[in-house]
């Protein structure tokens, strides 16, 4: 059967970390935007259509300096983002307007997202309807106190830092995101940091989020060390 795929692609973030006046998704990696890799990743794959989320007034740059430019075809609507990143991907399930069967969402700041990640991801989500990619941690990861001494190591093993795409059903990832804006103000005042979609689904839903093998070359451009690391990759 045919299943219809729409990717987020998310944009919208300030980048503060990368201290630059420009927003790290306009940064350039050898010529292009940083954004651009990711677009070009999803153009190239199996993947239906795009939703791309941007930052406040920034859609008629996007649309000429990216779209446009780089003649990517498969960029439905440019909606604007929001304030933290889960704002930006509720705008972003709500443009979606058309037939589809599973979201993919993503960090417009992972250029390195490839065809065979994208692959793994929708093979593995049409098995659990929920799916991250990420990868084993390669150090040892300790929790701190709030003082900053070691509270507990958890076993290596089990650890894995997480990346994009997360994959969702659609349905499933739309109504958990409607309950998050709904309960926002209660989640937001018990302590709980939104970070990722997979932590949407685990707080309103009981189904289990299976954990996809993406790379270490899948990484998320946010300090100025991460824009050289990006060019010694593509020089590859
Ligand atoms: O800030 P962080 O590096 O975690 O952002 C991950 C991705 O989410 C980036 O691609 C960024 O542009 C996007 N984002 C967004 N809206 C926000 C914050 C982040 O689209 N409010």
């Amino acid at each position: 059967m045919n299943r219809k795929t729409t990717a987020i692609v998310l944009a919208a973030g300030q980048g503060k970390r990368m201290q630059s006046k420009v927003h790290k998704q306009y940064l350039l990696i050898k010529d292009k935007p940083v954004l651009y890799y990711a677009l070009q990743a999803f153009e190239n794959s199996f993947i239906d259509d795009i939703v791309l989320v941007v930052g406040k007034d920034e859609e008629e740059y996007c649309q000429k300096e990216i779209v446009d430019k780089y003649g990517f075809t498969k960029i439905r609507t440019i909606v604007e983002g929001g304030k933290e990143r889960y704002h930006s991907v509720a705008y972003g399930i709500k443009a979606i307007e058309w037939n589809c069967d599973y979201i993919f969402i993503h960090d417009g700041a992972r250029p390195f997202i490839n065809e065979e990640i994208l692959g793994r991801a929708f093979e593995q989500v049409q098995k659990s309807k929920a799916c991250v990619v990420g990868m084993p941690v390669k150090d040892t990861v300790k929790i701190a106190d709030t003082a900053g001494f070691v509270e507990s190591t958890p076993n290596r093993a089990r650890v894995w830092q997480i990346q994009t795409p997360q994959v969702f059903e659609a349905e499933l990832i739309k109504s958990a995101y409607e309950r998050l804006l709904t309960e926002e103000v209660q989640l937001l005042s018990s302590g709980v940091v939104i970070t990722d979609d997979a932590m949407v689904v685990e707080y309103f839903t009981k189904l289990p989020v299976k954990l996809v093998e993406g790379s270490y070359q899948n990484i998320k451009i946010t300090t100025p060390e991460d824009l050289e690391i990006a060019g010694v990759f593509l020089e590859k």
